[in-house]
């Protein structure tokens, strides 16, 4: 069965190409307004050029996760009602999907760092606010709309930055050297390095090559990891890593990747 943190887009009526707005950027050949729908969703909610998203200049589809939130507003919330045969609800509806997404992200995050040994010590916290987000998901959709996301992601963050501590406070104690306090990561060489333990939370690492380096327990919270160079990389142990994160980095064959993650399809066979 289709974890409920990841999407599901056999299930979803295409919400994320319909609700949010994009611009033209080296991420998006166009401009499109949130509501309308993209040129490319056809009407069985499908993409159209779902295999060549790289070719075609959509890149930011290719890094864009919902976290299962598509299923969960178009079956859950709206019980199988889409917003072509509902429209008098589309505009709400649109307007649930980015705050059940924001929701479902720190769920998958949250229920990571419940699977850890490491986070005994907060584990009852953790259930807590895994539950509390849950609940704030299952609300109606007005509801929904009068939650305070970045209220309930401030005290998530919490326990997220109480975790990343634990999690890595290990291989950090063995290296006894401080992470690396760079701002920004752009274009850094980070090829071949031991990079364990490292904090890369919400750092731009566009481009960097960091290609054959060990990353195992590093953070990777919210990084920006389009087009970083992970072949031969090892990030099999490496925390709060996202399928959109890998699928926008350039990989290979030699690439680790954690269990829960699949290897994107655009990344080097050889
Ligand atoms: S290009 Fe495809 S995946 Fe991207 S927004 Fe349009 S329909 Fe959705």
């Amino acid at each position: 069965m289709l974890n409920e943190l990841e999407s599901d887009c056999q299930n979803c009526f295409g919400l994320c190409c319909v609700a949010l707005p994009y611009g033209k950027s080296a991420d998006f050949p166009f401009d499109k307004d949130g509501g309308d729908p993209c040129r490319n969703l056809c009407s069985t909610y499908t993409c159209a050029i779902h295999s060549q998203l790289r070719e075609k200049g959509f890149r930011g589809c290719v890094s864009y996760e919902c976290f299962g939130a598509g299923q969960h507003v178009s079956q859950m919330i709206y019980n199988g009602r889409d917003w072509r045969d509902n429209k008098e609800h589309a505009e709400e509806m649109f307007a649930v999907f980015p705050n059940v997404q924001q929701l479902h992200e720190m769920l998958f995050y949250l229920k990571q760092a419940l699977h850890l040994k490491e986070t005994q010590s907060i584990r009852v916290s953790l259930q807590n606010s895994y539950e509390e987000t849950v609940e704030l998901t299952l609300r109606k959709p007005e509801a929904i709309l009068k939650v305070d996301v970045s209220a309930h992601r401030s005290k998530v963050n919490v326990l997220l930055m109480e975790t990343s501590k634990l999690y890595r406070s290990r291989v950090n104690d063995i290296k006894k050297k401080k992470s690396r306090k760079a701002a920004d990561f752009i274009g850094a060489n980070l090829k071949g390095l031991n990079l364990q333990g490292e904090d890369f939370r919400g750092k731009l690492m566009i481009a960097a090559n960091i290609s054959n380096s060990d990353l195992k327990r590093a953070d990777f919270i919210g990084a920006d990891l389009r087009d970083a160079d992970l072949r031969g990389a090892d990030l099999t142990e490496a925390l709060f890593l996202t399928q959109s994160q890998i699928n926008s980095a350039i990989g290979d064959v030699h690439t680790k990747i954690p269990v829960y993650l699949e290897r994107p399809g655009h990344w080097a066979t050889t």
